[in-house]
């Protein structure tokens, strides 16, 4: 071998290489949202997060609805996907995030372990709500985009929406969220949930 075709290889070995993680990661963003976008029902705006490694989930018989908490702005799930990358987490923690004007947005891919509820993420879907549901009601165009979306997951699951399928954070952990304006108002967004299932 000539000592430039040498030089040659080295180079496209080397550019491989370099490119090779970006691409993986890009195919499994893409493969991700497959997942997200088969939820037959409802529309769901795509993010194309990068996340770290992710586990698939292999149960699934629960939502658990979240707000933001530390703050009532209309955060998007990119955002939260960097506060969650920053913790050390594989990325945004929640499988959706429902902007205040109602739109959804895709967040960790659907089939995959969350990281939103402690000691329950192997069997639930984490659904955000955003807002600081402590201080603020959530928007009207949110309840009936959560409603929408909540029939859709348990209708892909096969699990009926009810207090014993749909449950807010502080169900489980010791916390507000998701916050008391948005809690007392679980049951209304069960029934509203029920009528679109
Ligand atoms: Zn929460």
């Amino acid at each position: 071998m000539k000592r430039r075709d040498f030089l040659k290889n080295i180079f496209v070995l080397g550019t491989g290489l370099a490119l090779a993680p970006e691409l993986a990661a890009g195919k499994l963003a893409e493969a991700a949202w497959q997942t997200g976008g088969e939820l037959p029902g409802v529309v769901v705006q795509p993010t194309y997060l990068h996340f770290r490694s992710l586990t698939n989930r292999t149960r699934t018989d629960a939502i658990v609805v979240h707000h933001i908490g530390n703050t009532n702005a209309d955060v998007s799930a990119a955002t939260v996907h960097e506060w969650h990358l920053a913790n050390g987490w594989a990325g945004i923690g929640y499988h959706y995030v429902i902007r205040k004007d109602g739109t959804i947005e895709q967040g960790r891919p659907l089939g995959t372990v969350g990281a939103h509820c402690y000691g329950e993420n192997y069997h639930t879907v984490g659904v955000n709500i955003v807002g600081n549901f402590e201080i603020a009601e959530p928007e009207p165009a949110q309840m009936a985009s959560a409603a929408r979306l909540l029939a859709a997951i348990c209708r892909f699951y096969g699990f009926a929406p009810g207090s014993d399928t749909i449950f807010g954070h502080r169900d489980f952990n010791a916390t507000a969220c998701p916050g008391e304006n948005l809690y007392v108002r679980l049951p209304e967004l069960i029934r509203m949930t029920q009528a679109q299932y």
